[in-house]
């Protein structure tokens, strides 16, 4: 198995991972300060990423490896678990089923769990949600299953949908209460013919920069008072996100953190 070995994390080489991909990687793992890259073949690459080395590794079954090693992830009132663990979430918690797969959103990802973690808090009992870069549904489907009324998640990659579709049928959500389309903030949201596009709870998992970009569209999608949970954020880049909820008007600022990562709360 050919591996490319690149020194550095995600964090630090969070411009570098597009090119990556790029030069054909077929997937990247984050270890000991290091960034490994795997190819099918060694490929000429771009200066940028010419400081790392090859190493042709002993093949080794990564995947039963990773899924050996998942564990249920706990958030608030809801267990995130594999199919395969589904007998180890408590009677007293919420079981929320994801496939690892392509899509992000195991809930083995801090961001992913403080955002359920936040959803947990709210009673959303009858309330809409709308779940802006939905990956593998996992905030959307968590909304519908802590007893929101109608939950839509919509994402850039189209590939997620599909993703997001079964994982939510795998929940036994139904179709009613759990949509996805493919799509971002500034869409009309052509598949949702429940909301009028405004929404009683927003929740987005991105990053700083497209939260800032996106904030006065956050406005316009939710209900005037309505919570607004942010995450995906580097917690060196929260001032980003604080002038822009400034910007827009959003009040009850509120900031949880969890390693470099950080969650922002905040009403319309
Ligand atoms: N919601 C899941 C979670 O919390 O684990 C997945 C979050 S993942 C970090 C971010 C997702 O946002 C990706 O699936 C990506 O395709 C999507 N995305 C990126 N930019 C977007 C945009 N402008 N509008 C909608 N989705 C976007």
């Amino acid at each position: 198995m050919l591996v490319y070995h690149l020194p550095g994390t995600f964090e630090t080489r969070e411009a570098h991972l597009d090119l990556l991909w790029e030069a054909g990687a077929t997937g990247l793992e984050e270890r000991a300060g290091l960034i490994r890259a795997y190819f099918d073949e060694q490929t000429d690459l771009p200066a940028d990423i010419r400081d790392g080395e090859w190493r042709d590794e002993a093949d080794q079954d990564w995947q039963a490896e990773f899924k050996a090693n998942l564990r249920p992830v706990q958030a608030g009132r809801v267990t995130i678990v594999p199919p395969w663990l589904r007998a180890e979430v408590p009677s007293t918690q919420v079981p929320l089923i994801i496939e690892p797969g392509m899509a992000f959103g195991t809930g083995h990802h801090a961001t992913t769990r403080m955002a359920v973690e936040a959803l947990s808090a709210l009673n959303l009992d009858g309330q809409t949600v709308l779940d802006v870069g939905t990956g593998s549904g996992v905030l959307a489907i968590a909304a519908a299953l802590l007893d929101a009324r109608y939950a839509l998640g919509v994402d850039i990659d189209p590939v997620t949908i599909p993703i997001a579709t079964e994982n939510a049928e795998q929940n036994g959500v139904p179709a009613g209460r759990a949509a996805f389309m493919v799509g971002t903030l500034g869409d009309d949201l052509p598949g949702d013919v429940v909301t009028d596009g405004v929404f009683d709870v927003l929740v987005a998992n991105l990053y700083a920069e497209l939260h800032d970009l996106l904030s006065g569209s956050y406005v316009g999608h939710l209900r005037a008072g309505g919570p607004l949970i942010l995450t995906g954020i580097l917690v060196s880049k929260l001032p980003l996100v604080h002038e822009a909820l400034d910007r827009e008007g959003f009040t009850d600022v509120q900031v949880r953190t969890d390693g470099d990562w950080a969650l922002v709360t905040a009403r319309n």
